[in-house]
């Protein structure tokens, strides 16, 4: 018999599924090229060459049974973590060492080591909305509970004065993704010294640390010379969760870091619970291949004058048709007012006019919908105009 506790998921999967079927069934009827498929975060840059060029050279040049074998530490690669401990000191002024760094099956298993290292079963986590929608899975997954703060709406910059309110003796962590899915918004500087405060003020007054979670799937992913402030800097108990899944477009790779400072509290426990906890959630170790392509590529970065390319068409022709959204700074999403309240019913009626997008409320956020811009430039071109016949139907 399937778990009860799996019905929920079970039960939200068959509209997931529903939604790729319709996209793969208006591509047969109408052809690919006629629809404006927006609803999935899949990177539309190819991974750079020199990623290719590792795999080849990697499997020319280095011991069979090394890359394809366990690794002996379930943190990964001895030199890899040193690789990219090294690389993050070079970008961020940082001291961090290999003893920092657990290489991890990409953000999502990144997410879940780090949750099973600080949180206990009925310990609350925070999240500020809109938020990618496995957090809460991944809370669940632990025992613990996810509790939405409230969006800041327009600017979308987290709302510190709802953060203070909702922290309480549960609190054990607050999970942070700056560049945002689904609002592309940037984290600024100003308002991680707030939330460094706050939280500082506030483990204080509670008697235990409250952890940041910073969840940087996006980080390099950031346009107009905007900088993405390493959050480590200003916060003590901070673990941070990696991944090549957009910065390299490696999604399928599986493959990601977490830096766990040496200044957190209670640090020699906390890494070795990390590295445990990588082999009792089964994720044993890190794709061995594949970590040792990122430590040679790790000073590769992506096409991403092709996604601010996008960023451009999408904001600028949505603003002038008459959509509502804050520009964003970071990540290849836009997160747009829906112009009917339900946001839900806006992507249904969007469907009409062969456009696919998701609803705010699946990140907690009803009255907007995501645009995924990682798409072909011609697909944003060629959408406006059904984006414009979709409001104009709307306006009556
Ligand atoms: N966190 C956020 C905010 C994401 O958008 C995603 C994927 O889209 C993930 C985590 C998971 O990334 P990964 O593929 O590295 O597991």
């Amino acid at each position: 018999m399937t778990a009860k506790s799996m019905m929920p998921y079970v039960e939200g999967n068959s509209a997931i599924r529903a939604m790729f079927e319709e996209g793969a069934r208006m591509a047969k009827e109408f052809g690919k090229e006629n629809v404006y498929d927006f609803s999935l975060g899949n990177p539309s840059v190819p991974a750079p060459a020199e990623v290719n060029q590792a795999i080849r050279d990697i499997l020319d040049e280095e011991d069979s049974l090394l890359i394809h074998g366990y690794n002996q530490s379930n943190s990964g690669y001895e030199d890899v973590r040193s690789i990219v401990a090294e690389h993050l000191n070079q970008l961020h002024g940082t001291a961090f060492t290999a003893q920092n760094i657990i290489m991890t099956v990409g953000a999502a298993s990144g997410l879940n080591v780090a949750l099973k290292t600080l949180l206990d079963p009925g310990d609350e986590v925070l999240a500020f909305a809109p938020y990618f929608v496995e957090y809460g899975n991944y809370a669940k997954n632990h025992g613990a509970v996810l509790k939405a703060i409230p969006a800041n709406i327009p600017s979308f910059q987290p709302n510190l004065e709802a953060l203070e309110r909702e922290i309480s003796g549960k609190t054990h962590a607050v999970i942070i993704n700056s560049p945002n899915n689904p609002t592309g918004v940037v984290y600024s500087e100003e308002t991680l010294q707030r939330l460094a405060a706050i939280l500082e003020a506030k483990s204080a007054e509670i008697g235990h640390p409250i952890f940041i979670i910073s969840d940087e799937p996006y980080r390099e992913l950031a346009y107009d010379g905007v900088t993405v402030p390493y959050v480590t800097k200003y916060y003590r108990n901070t673990i941070v969760g990696y991944s090549w899944s957009k910065s390299l477009s490696l999604p399928g790779e599986r493959i990601g870091y977490l830096v766990i400072p040496s200044e957190i509290d209670d640090f020699e426990n906390a890494v070795t619970a990390a590295n445990i906890a990588n082999r009792v959630l089964g994720y044993v170790n890190a794709p061995t291949l594949i970590q040792r392509v990122a430590a040679r590529c790790i000073e590769c970065s992506t096409d991403i004058d092709a996604y601010d390319r996008n960023r451009r068409a999408l904001y600028e022709g949505l603003t002038e048709i008459g959509y509502e959204c804050t520009k964003p700074e970071g990540a290849f999403y836009l997160f747009v007012k829906s112009p009917i309240d339900d946001d839900v019913e806006f992507c249904a009626l969007a469907k009409k006019y062969h456009i696919l997008v998701v609803p705010g409320r699946s990140f907690a956020c009803p009255g907007y919908v995501r645009i995924a811009y990682c798409v072909a430039h011609d697909t944003i071109v060629n959408s406006l105009p059904h984006f414009r016949e979709l409001l104009e139907e709307i306006r009556g």
